[in-house]
């Protein structure tokens, strides 16, 4: 992170949310003397960064891959050497309906990296000093912000779990939320702010259904008779958007694996649909565009209600010095890894700014 002067009067912080954001902030302002708390309501920090871990090997069923185009991003990254890698993936673009080649090989803009041995070790690495320190609640869901009882110029939250527990933690100057936009303005009407949520409405985020498979039968080198020669693909299909072989990524296990990305439009006309048919219909696109017929030994969904920013904020987070209160996340730039961490950053920097 970059270095900042110390606060010269250190606040006490309440950071909601231990993503990207979330984490980019709390390291920035722990850095600059405050004493922050972060509540994640996950078991692991990580957020859409998370990995599914299967008997079979991970998936990256959030993000893919991340890109690098922000200085400061670079250099919070050279903190965490060795947690991420190149990933040359052989992407491709595909058509409908079956899986005809449009551009053999996709120009490559700019490197890929992937994180390792899965994509959240980026996050786990810049949360270890804050766990190491005891300043990270996980399993802990903020559900109200309310001002502080003992003292109104302060906030406190009131938070449940780990398990059925409920909790009120007081004294807080400052409170950020780092979350996906719908969260955050659920979270800001629950504590009675919507004038803040107000100012969130015309951010727009599509959900997203991914798709597992694993087929632990196929082993690498023959994998020329099982499925396509490429890796990742862009796909045209009109429920799928985007395909990748997990095992062709840095330090994964080789069994054979792919997540699929269903397209934001499909995802929102099936979005309450039950898993076993959104299931079905992914795998039925999945064997059209791969022309993999085998049954997968592993196959599940996971729904992303908050996926890929379609409108963003437009500025890189809020911040109202007067009531203490911020808001950050990829949302407010766009909908990337890197957008998330800009934006986490730059509240940290208005906040300690004052
Ligand atoms: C399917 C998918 C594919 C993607 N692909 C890519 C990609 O290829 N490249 C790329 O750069 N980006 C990609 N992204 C986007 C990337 O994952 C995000 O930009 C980034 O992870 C967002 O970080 P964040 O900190 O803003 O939010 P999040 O990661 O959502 O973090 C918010 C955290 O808040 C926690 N939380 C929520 N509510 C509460 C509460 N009430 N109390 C306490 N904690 C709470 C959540 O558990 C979560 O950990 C993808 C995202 C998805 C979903």
């Amino acid at each position: 992170m970059p270095v900042l002067p110390r606060a010269s009067s250190p606040s006490k912080i309440a950071v909601i949310g231990a993503g990207i954001a979330g984490l980019a902030s709390a390291r920035t302002l722990v850095q600059a003397g405050h004493e922050v708390t972060v509540f994640e309501r996950g078991a692991q920090v990580g957020g859409r960064t998370g990995s599914c871990e299967t008997p079979f090997g991970t998936f990256d069923h959030g993000a893919q891959y991340f890109t690098v185009r922000d200085a400061r991003f670079r250099q919070a990254l050279a903190t965490a050497q060795g947690t991420f890698r190149p990933w040359s993936a052989n992407a491709v673009r595909v058509l409908d309906p079956h899986g005809r080649v449009a551009e053999a090989s996709l120009p490559a803009r700019e490197p890929h990296f992937v994180g390792v041995p899965a994509m959240d070790a980026v996050a786990r690495e810049w949360a270890q000093p804050l766990l190491h320190a005891g300043s990270v609640e996980l399993l802990t869901h903020v559900m109200r912000i309310e001002p502080d009882a003992l003292d109104r110029k302060r906030w406190q939250l009131q938070t449940s779990g780990p398990g059925d527990s409920v909790h009120v933690f007081s004294g807080f100057d400052t409170v950020l939320l780092a979350l996906p936009c719908a969260t955050a303005k659920a979270l800001l009407r629950a504590s009675s702010q919507a004038a803040l949520s107000r100012a969130l409405d015309d951010v727009e985020v599509a959900p997203c259904w991914t798709l597992m498979l694993a087929f632990p039968n196929a082993v690498q080198p023959t994998l020329g008779t099982l499925g396509p020669q490429w890796n990742a693909a862009l796909s045209t299909h009109h429920r799928i958007t985007w395909l990748a072989r997990e095992s062709s990524k840095p330090r994964r296990s080789p069994v054979e694996r792919w997540t699929v990305q269903a397209s934001p439009a499909w995802s929102q006309e099936h979005l309450e649909d039950d898993e076993p048919t959104v299931l079905a219909k992914l795998h039925k696109a999945f064997c059209e565009v791969t022309g993999i017929r085998a049954e997968p030994a592993y196959a599940e969904v996971f729904r992303w209600r908050s996926a890929k920013t379609m409108t963003p904020l437009g500025k890189p987070m809020l911040w109202d010095a007067q009531t203490g209160l911020g808001v950050c996340g990829d949302w407010c730039l766009g909908h990337r890894m890197e957008d998330a961490f800009v934006s986490g950053l730059e509240l940290a920097l208005a906040v300690n700014a004052g």
